[in-house]
């Protein structure tokens, strides 16, 4: 497939999140809400996640912004119910990987829908706005377990 076709599949995907961005609402119960900001694009999320033990039971998120913060949100959302925390770090790794140029990231199929932010990393400008949900997630995680 040439290039120019993946990046329109991709193109769509994350304007598909955009549009119908899944895990979008407040959660009736939840252990952590982080709410993010990036005012250079003037993105806001708030993340909440209802952990089960080391589990993350449900999760989901609020927020406005550029299609891309947002699209990440929606992905980044879709792949966390029923992990682990070190699971969910390990995503995180792996997509911080991907955005800062790693190539066999760009291709882990443990990213998901994330892929599709793989283009992200040749434009600096747009990665804080690919890493709001991401931010969210880390302090969520860094947050006392109740
Ligand atoms: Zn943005």
């Amino acid at each position: 497939m040439p290039d120019d076709t993946l990046s329109n599949l991709y193109q769509e995907l994350l304007l598909d999140h955009y549009r119908r961005p899944r895990n979008r609402g407040k959660l009736p119960n939840y252990d952590v809400c982080i709410e993010k900001k990036n005012p250079l694009c003037g993105d806001e999320i708030t993340l909440q996640i209802d952990f089960q033990g080391d589990t993350v039971a449900n999760v989901g998120f609020t927020g406005q912004g550029c299609a891309i913060s947002q699209a990440s949100a929606s992905m980044m959302t879709q792949l966390l119910k029923g992990r682990s925390r070190a699971e969910v770090e390990a995503l995180a790794r792996r997509f911080t990987e991907m955005l800062h140029g790693d190539d066999t990231a760009a291709r882990d199929a443990a990213l998901g829908d994330l892929r599709a932010l793989a283009g992200v990393s040749r434009l600096p400008v747009r990665l804080k706005c690919a890493m709001l949900a991401w931010g969210a997630l880390a302090e969520a995680l860094a947050a006392p377990a109740k």
